[in-house]
């Protein structure tokens, strides 16, 4: 397994416990497990809401969320099932948040209940809109303790299965029954190998000689905390009604599982895939996204949004502006920057978002090429889905 984040790690999991005679070894590049998307997120367990109804993202989403809060409560790993609201500020707003509640009904999601101002100032006091979409099974988590456990459990299984940090994954040397896979550190040999490399997936399954349908584009999301008083204005997670074209984009209030509460984030082009600096830059990263057909053309079809994006990037005023649409008692001092988050975000040659996951199985090996928000919510169905398409591919 390439990758010790929580989508390499929930899958490595599943496939240990489905074949206990399998050796299953992860290889994590970082010194430590989960240290890029899985422990740069915005720690919320969806409730499968804005998903196509019918499609594997919706599914494995409501499946994920009910076995992690499962696995959450007998590992004693803190989570909080807190629940959010989606705010219309606006009446324009109401028509979209009528086909999100319809939408979530569809995909079962239960408790969803329009609420208006009356309810909403109970649940959330210094939130003002016009209504409201009551989303009580959306819960916070920490997904790096969900992670360093199925590291634990994966060691757990088998005295033989491993996983590994400092072994940062350079080249494939491929024969016939074997593959040895090469890190730093030099080989190790394995019959079959299963890519959860994130935002390096269609890096590592180009060592394969696979050429991926999709590539990664990187997008970065900055995230600002809430100074002392402010942090008192939310109670739990306040969401705006998402633009269905782009669902990922508009500033939410996150209480994290620790206790402070996070605002962001937004969704920039990256100039290094894991470049946590607002400055940040790798030539060999920027190149890799911009000679890419696909890359140019989805610039070309959400220029606007981007330039939204980025002007709420260089100007704080404009960020706390949208921030007050939601809770307009807040101020510029009562925000200062927080974490930074990079999305793989896979993109077709036509410049299009890959919206749902993604799997090629090729030969010895299984790709995971997309596995965008609520991947971490849904890790432990996707683990499931990625042990059944190697059981079938490897003949395990
Ligand atoms: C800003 C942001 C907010 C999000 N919010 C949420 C949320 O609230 N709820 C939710 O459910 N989802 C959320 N997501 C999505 C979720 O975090 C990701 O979908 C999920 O973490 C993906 O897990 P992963 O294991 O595929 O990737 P990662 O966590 O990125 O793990 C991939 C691992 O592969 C390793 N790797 C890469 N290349 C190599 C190599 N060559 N050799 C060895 N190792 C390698 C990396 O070091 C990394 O540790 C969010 C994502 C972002 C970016």
């Amino acid at each position: 397994m390439v990758g010790g984040g929580i989508v390499g790690l929930a899958s490595a999991y599943k496939i240990a416990l489905s074949h206990p005679a399998v050796r299953v070894a992860v290889l994590e590049k970082e010194d430590r497990l989960a240290g890029h998307q899985t422990g740069h997120n915005s720690g919320v367990i969806h409730s499968g809401l804005y998903y196509k109804p019918g499609s594997t993202m919706a599914a494995t989403c409501a499946a994920g969320r009910k076995e992690l809060i499962e696995f959450a409560r007998t590992h004693g790993i803190p989570h909080e099932i807190c629940g959010k609201i989606i705010l219309a500020t606006h009446e324009s707003e109401l028509s979209a948040m009528e086909r999100l509640l319809q939408n979530g009904q569809q995909n079962g999601v239960e408790g969803l209940e329009l609420i208006w101002p009356d309810r909403i100032a109970e649940i959330e006091p210094f939130a003002s809109g016009v209504a409201a979409l009551h989303v009580p099974s959306t819960g916070i988590i920490d997904f790096v303790r969900v992670a360093q456990k199925l590291a634990e459990l994966i060691r757990g299984i088998g005295n033989q299965n491993r996983v590994l940090t400092s072994q940062e994954v350079i080249h494939f040397d491929k024969h016939d029954f074997y593959t040895n896979v090469v890190t730093q550190n030099g080989p190790v040999s394995t019959r079959y190998v299963v890519n959860c490399a994130g935002l390096h997936c269609d890096s590592v399954a180009r060592m394969d000689n696979i050429e991926p349908p999709v590539r990664i584009v990187p997008f970065r999301g900055d995230y600002c905390d809430l100074n002392g008083q402010a942090a008192g204005k939310v109670r739990n997670l306040i969401y705006p009604v998402p633009d269905p074209a782009l669902p990922f984009l508009g500033v939410h209030f996150t209480r994290t599982i620790g206790g402070s509460i996070e605002c962001g984030p937004n969704a920039v082009f990256a100039f290094k895939r894991e470049g946590y600096r607002r400055t940040d830059f790798s030539l060999r990263d920027t190149w890799e996204s911009l000679r890419y057909p696909g890359t140019w053309k989805l610039f070309l079809r959400h220029w606007r949004y981007g330039l939204q994006e980025y002007a709420r990037v260089l100007s704080k005023k404009l960020l706390v502006r949208q921030l007050q649409r939601l809770i307009p008692s807040l101020d510029a001092e009562d925000v200062r920057p927080g974490k930074i988050g990079i999305r793989a975000q896979a993109v077709t040659p036509k410049g299009k978002l890959v919206d749902d996951f993604q799997i090629e199985a090729r030969d010895n090996s299984v790709h995971v090429l997309n596995a965008p928000s609520p991947a971490a919510t849904a890790s432990l169905a996707i683990g499931e889905h990625v042990n059944k398409v190697a059981t079938k591919q490897f003949g395990l």
